[in-house]
């Protein structure tokens, strides 16, 4: 979790003042009481009330709880503000804890591309083999996913390169075909006009 808590604070560093703004402004709208605290109840009303369910679970909002003292400061929901704007918010599909640091996911879920399938399980799951899921499943870090993932996109876009040269080939060639048959036109209707005289 210390590592998401930097970056988080590293992010919320770059932001433009108008995001900032807004991060106070969702602080202020879980803390109901507005005693400047985030209790568990405040916390879990104001995300199932926003349809974030899965964010509503305790074992996040411990997570968050940096200093376990049961409630969350500006601080601690910045990382929360973090997790959701990044795309973080994850958590192991077998013992459903927070995903905090490294955690293995399934690479033909991953790729699969109907965006509702990825499977993601944390290390002791993994490792203690402790998961159900499809046969020949291949298992890889989120690192070696990300790195993959570069490789694909850099492959796509050099197909898609290829299939536009192709492209513009074809049309030149349509072009070039299109000329001849003007020409034998132009030909066929000198002969004709020849003939006429
Ligand atoms: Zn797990
Ligand atoms: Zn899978």
């Amino acid at each position: 979790m210390e590592s998401i808590r930097r970056a988080a604070a590293a992010y919320y560093e770059n932001l433009p003042v108008a995001n900032k703004r807004y991060a106070r402004y969702i602080f202020s709208s879980m803390d109901k009481n507005g005693d400047g605290k985030i209790k568990l109840k405040e916390y879990s009303e104001y995300l199932s009330k926003d349809n974030k369910t899965a964010l509503a679970h305790p074992s996040l909002f411990r997570a968050l709880d940096k200093n376990n003292n049961g409630s969350l400061d500006f601080e601690e929901v910045i990382v929360l503000y973090y997790i959701t704007q990044s795309g973080r918010a994850l958590f192991c599909k077998s013992c459903d804890t927070f995903l905090t640091d490294v955690y293995f996911s399934c690479s033909q879920c991953f790729f699969k591309g109907d965006g509702v399938s990825t499977y993601e399980i944390c290390c002791d799951c993994y490792g203690g083999k402790k998961f159900k899921h499809h046969d020949g499943a291949i298992f890889c870090d989120n690192y070696t996913m990300l790195s993959r993932s570069r490789r694909l996109a850099l492959q796509a876009s050099k197909e898609e390169q290829r299939s536009v040269v192709k492209e513009t080939d074809m049309i030149a060639k349509a072009a070039d075909a299109m000329k001849e048959t003007l020409q034998a036109y132009k030909e066929n209707t000198k002969e004709w006009l020849r003939k006429l005289k």
